[in-house]
């Protein structure tokens, strides 16, 4: 590479770290609840169809989506219910026509609903994205007499913090639960998740279109010893952990008996707390608010 050509790239870098630098703040001093070592969220993206239409992917992946809606979320639920593990299901807004009866049970069963977004994706221009954002806030609430306090997307930081919203869990900027700050005075917590903790990473055809072999179809004990050691780092540093999951991917039942042995080792070991991302995000906003200022 020619040395101007480096320069110019380093020099992009460089504007990226310092924008980093002034849009997220890590929390160090953060103290869990007492007795607290570790907080592990379960999240499932219910996405159903809608993600596999928005990829323009082929009829049989869109049916393998509507599994998700038929079978997969009631498995999680009952799954999850059963341990006594409460989760967080982000919801795409049109879901609610799809799977009204699956979204009541969620709550019923204690579990959260939080935002995933109208049709899965983020408007650019901003009227927009405020009309999708306002027609899911809608949404659940004509279907379910809910308000979600949580989001999982690129809604920006202003709509979040006009409507109300807690947090978002988008993204990977930390391991830990963190606050983005916008410049305009709009800060808003993250809980952040990982693809090495993604249950579509390890059980898909080719997720995201990647090709690497090492993505395909892996066997569960493969996942549960790869999510265990990230859950047993995690552990010992007193840290924080977010299972990514989807009801069409983790709902397969050697999957779900997989998630049932991966609960039962954490829960065997103390101080393992098993919350909704809102108990954890009320839980930080309230002992550690962000920083004014930025
Ligand atoms: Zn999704």
């Amino acid at each position: 590479m020619d040395p101007a050509a480096l320069d110019a790239e380093l020099a992009e870098l460089r504007h990226a770290a310092q924008h980093t630098a002034a849009h997220y703040e890590t929390i160090p001093d953060l103290a869990w609840p007492a007795g607290v070592r570790v907080a592990v969220n379960f999240t499932l993206d219910f996405d159903a169809m809608l993600l596999r239409r928005l990829k323009n992917e082929p009829p049989m992946q869109l049916a393998k989506g509507e599994f998700g809606g038929r079978v997969g979320i009631w498995r999680a639920v009952e799954l999850f219910s059963r341990l006594g593990v409460k989760a967080t299901i982000f919801t795409v807004g049109r879901i609610c026509e799809l799977y009204p009866d699956a979204l009541r049970h969620v709550l019923e069963q204690g579990h959260e609903i939080a935002d995933h977004m109208w049709e899965h994706h983020v408007p650019k221009d901003p009227a927009m994205e405020d009309d999708h954002f306002m027609k899911t806030i809608a949404a659940f609430r004509d279907t379910l007499n809910h308000r979600c306090v949580g989001s999982r997307s690129r809604h920006s930081n202003r709509l979040l913090a006009r409507e109300g919203y807690l947090y978002n869990s988008h993204g990977s900027a930390a391991h830990g639960p963190h606050y983005t700050h916008d410049g305009a005075g709009n800060a808003v917590l993250n809980l952040p998740f990982h693809y090495a903790i993604d249950d579509a990473m390890f059980y898909s055809a080719n997720w995201q279109g990647s090709e690497l072999m090492a993505n395909r179809f892996s066997d569960t004990d493969r996942v549960e010893e790869i999510w265990w050691q990230g859950f047993l780092q995690q552990y010992r540093a007193g840290g924080y952990l977010n299972v990514c999951l989807h009801p069409f991917v983790s709902g397969r039942a050697q999957r779900i008996d997989m998630l049932e042995r991966l609960v039962h080792r954490m829960q065997a070991m103390p101080g393992v707390w098993l919350p909704t991302c809102a108990d954890v995000a009320r839980h930080v906003t309230t002992t550690r608010p962000p920083l004014a200022g930025r």
